[in-house]
């Protein structure tokens, strides 16, 4: 196994050996029309993949065609809220790239959900579901709705209606969504049901046209966990490069959400000691050790960590503070700006959530030396499981847990292996090498596929 690079002298270059700056803006940006804002999330996300793409001199047509989705599909529907009274939604479902399989990726129910936010997280579930090696493309949705202030039925009629609304853009062999942040399984199984009823080409399975289902329903057993499951592979594979074992780890979790929560559980499993929390209810710490099952059943009764009894009530500036071999970001995207970065004293850093660390932020976490293993592999363990399940439902079988998690563990491995693979050759950092080696996939099939006509 080869030594990590420390971020201090991870300096990237192109296949020449010739060190890069990193452009501003790459004039891509301009040409395909994305905001000039180096802090609108799009520009950031597309700007990360075309310095990556330099470095491996990706051909022109491919950074053009990557650049922008192919298909960005945005619904307004009315639904009758339990008063009587409508209101109306706003929806969305981006198709970033179909050239490796069907579209994939979640769903997210937030209020503050945006186009540009959707076409960032489409854009990394092309990157992801590469890397990761499942026979998918890149998509993304949601509804800009927060699932806390309706009641179970109102959500019921929500998801319904949205699920008509772009029943004719997805299906189980074009595109396949899942949960994301505010979506669960009840959702899911909302929407199998819905499309089921409306839809002629759903073929023999029409439940496959959505993963993350209830195990009664065609869900996978594994799959709750599967995005928890795959940050702990990916640490357990990356960490003895770091002269670091788990069960000598303390860690800090942000979001204790659905992947927080079980990165932390499960994390804690292989003898790693939770110390500090947050979420939007608060910053707690307990030197001592948190147990993550305790304060997951917690917040599942009371909604956050905030007055979690077993820990002292901190700071923001605190949490952040709180020195940490492991930390865990895994609530939304850009939380790791520059005045977090700055205050971060871990040696690793796995991220859980969906783009949580700006360009900005990150190269201060590199300079500290810190070791950032990038979302696309850290959080491709839902996306894979999604797959099994998706496999599953086309083949009408029931895979059990142990096959589920090994074969989970197995394209965990091989992600890191390549993304490993990258770094070695270009001498960049884990996130730029990350992208190299999921780039490089999709240029293999491209080559091949050429373009129509
Ligand atoms: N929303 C998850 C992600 O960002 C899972 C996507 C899926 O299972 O399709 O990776």
């Amino acid at each position: 196994m080869s030594t990590l690079t420390k971020g201090k002298n991870a300096k990237a270059s192109n296949s020449n050996g010739k060190a890069l700056s990193t452009p501003r803006t790459d004039p891509i940006v301009g040409e395909v029309g994305l905001p000039e804002d180096p802090n609108n999330l799009y520009t950031e996300t597309v700007s990360t993949m075309l310095r990556a793409a330099e470095i491996m001199n990706l051909p022109r047509y491919l950074r053009l065609i990557l650049a922008q989705p192919k298909n960005e599909i945005m619904v307004h529907f009315p639904v009758q809220m339990d008063d009587g009274e409508f209101k109306l939604f706003k929806g969305y479902r981006v198709q970033h790239n179909n050239a490796l399989g069907p579209y994939k990726g979640g769903l997210r129910f937030h209020h503050d959900v945006h186009l540009d936010d959707v076409k960032s997280l489409a854009f990394l579930m092309t990157m992801k579901c590469s890397l990761v090696g499942v026979p998918y493309g890149g998509g993304k949705g949601g509804i800009k709705v927060n699932p806390r202030d309706h009641s179970s039925a109102e959500m019921e009629r929500i998801v319904r209606r949205f699920t008509a609304a772009i029943a004719h853009n997805i299906g189980p062999d074009y595109d396949i969504p899942a949960p994301d942040v505010g979506s669960n399984s009840q959702h899911m199984a909302w929407i199998a049901d819905t499309f089921s009823f409306l839809s002629e080409i759903g073929g023999d399975n029409p439940a496959a046209v959505i993963t993350g289902k209830p195990v009664s329903y065609g869900g996978s057993l594994g799959r709750e966990k599967a995005t928890g499951q795959g940050v702990v592979d990916t640490l357990v594979e990356m960490l003895p490069e770091l002269k670091l074992k788990p069960e000598k780890c303390n860690f800090s979790v942000l979001g204790f959400g659905n992947v927080g929560s079980w990165s932390a559980k499960i994390f804690q499993e292989k003898g790693a000691k939770l110390t500090a929390a947050a979420d939007h209810t608060g910053f707690i710490i307990n030197e001592k050790g948190i147990d993550a099952d305790d304060l997951a059943e917690f917040v599942k009764a009371k909604g956050g960590v905030g007055g979690y009894p077993k820990a002292t009530k901190c700071s923001k500036d605190d949490f952040y503070k709180h020195k940490v071999d492991v930390f865990i970001p895994a609530a939304l995207e850009q939380m790791i700006q520059e005045p977090e970065a700055k205050m971060i004293t871990c040696k690793v850093m796995a991220e859980g959530a969906n783009a949580p660390t700006t360009p900005a932020g990150e190269r201060i976490l590199i300079d500290k030396g810190i070791e950032v293993l990038p979302a696309i592999l850290c959080n491709a363990g839902g996306v894979t499981v999604s797959y099994f399940e998706w496999v599953q439902n086309k083949t009408f079988q029931a895979w059990d847990l142990e096959k589920v998690d090994k074969a989970l563990n197995k394209h965990m491995v091989q992600a890191a292996t390549k993304t490993r693979a990258a770094r070695g050759k270009y001498k960049c950092d884990l996130r730029t090498a990350a992208y190299i080696a999921a780039l490089q996939r999709l240029t293999e099939a491209y080559e091949v596929r050429g373009i129509f006509p």
